[in-house]
């Protein structure tokens, strides 16, 4: 069966909260799940590889996302995101923007359904995210975080665990997409070196394109990405552009944001300040409000063009 999990624990390094929530939530959906997936054993096997299960029937998923007027607070005194509504369509990529604590990987969290909303509606493709099957919902997904998660493993191990059942081609193919392919040619044992906390001649840089390369082999609908402002050199800072972009094209993508080149070519930005979604539209709209938005861009982003 196709493995398209990243692993809990590089989910969980959004932040502590998510951390907990997501360890949390893992074990209540697997003992949730446990009876259905008895039940559905053998079956549609063929097919769960492009659908995804809804209230018991396999759907084709675009990965288009409508967020419909959402609410949602962590405490009920203190509403975090408010009356929120915005539409992606398939393949589009959103950049979510703001200072730290603005809310940004709240909107995420409440995207992969670590929080229910408090009223309104997230969809997928016009479902409720609340009417997929909890461990379906997951497997929409792809994470690339900026703390890796690489294992104690072989290069190649490391790279296969977003899809236990691909080739070793399909492996280096995905290498080759992520632009490290080069690197671990250069590597004692190259795909069979193994990685551990001893291994000093692998870059940070290097270890992220290894989890684009996963990310890339375990092919999801919808991708979400926080991007690193680590310190890695200019040239390593491109090839990993790059892997980002082959890895986003085609695929709806949630980028927390910190690149102007991201910014500026996103289809959609939505600017957080204080909790909330303050303007949301294109860097052209965006700029011609003259509002938020133009200030944080003006002073804040990290140029690496
Ligand atoms: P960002 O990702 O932009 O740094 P967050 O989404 O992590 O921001 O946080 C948004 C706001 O929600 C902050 O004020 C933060 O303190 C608060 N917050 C985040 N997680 C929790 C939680 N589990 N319980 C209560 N408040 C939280």
């Amino acid at each position: 069966v196709r493995q398209f999990n990243q692993p809990i624990a590089q989910i969980a390094s959004i932040s502590n909260t998510l951390q907990l929530t997501a360890a949390a939530t893992e074990r209540v959906f697997a003992i949730i799940d446990e009876e259905e997936e008895i039940k559905d054993d053998g079956n549609a096997l063929s097919v769960a590889e492009t659908t995804y299960e809804v209230n018991g029937q396999h759907v084709y998923v675009e990965g288009a996302v409508d967020f419909e007027a959402v609410n949602f607070g962590y405490n009920p005194d203190k509403t975090i995101i408010n009356n929120f509504t915005t539409h992606v369509n398939p393949g589009q990529k959103v950049a979510i923007v703001g200072p730290t604590g603005a809310g940004k990987s709240t909107v995420i969290k409440l995207l992969m359904r670590f929080y229910d909303v408090n009223s309104g509606a997230i969809k997928i493709d016009d479902i409720n995210i609340q009417d997929f099957k909890r461990e379906e919902l997951r497997k929409l997904f792809g994470i690339v975080l900026q703390d890796t998660w690489l294992f104690n493993g072989t290069i190649r191990e490391n790279i296969r665990y977003g899809n236990l059942e691909a080739s070793d081609a399909e492996v280096e193919q995905a290498a080759r997409d992520a632009q490290v392919d080069h690197f671990i040619k250069t590597w004692p044992n190259g795909y069979d070196m193994v990685l551990n906390e001893e291994t000093s001649n692998v870059s940070q840089g290097q270890k992220q394109l290894l989890t684009i390369a996963r990310a890339i082999l375990s092919d999801p609908k919808i991708l979400i990405l926080d991007e690193a402002t680590s310190n890695v050199d200019t040239r390593t800072e491109i090839l990993i552009q790059k892997a980002m972009d082959t890895l986003m094209e085609g695929r709806t993508s949630f980028v927390i944001a910190h690149r102007l080149s991201t910014i500026r070519n996103a289809d959609l930005i939505l600017v957080m300040k204080d909790g909330d979604i303050i303007e949301q539209g294109s860097h052209d709209e965006l700029i011609a409000e003259q509002g938020f938005y133009k200030g944080l861009y003006e002073s804040q982003f990290d140029d690496v063009e």
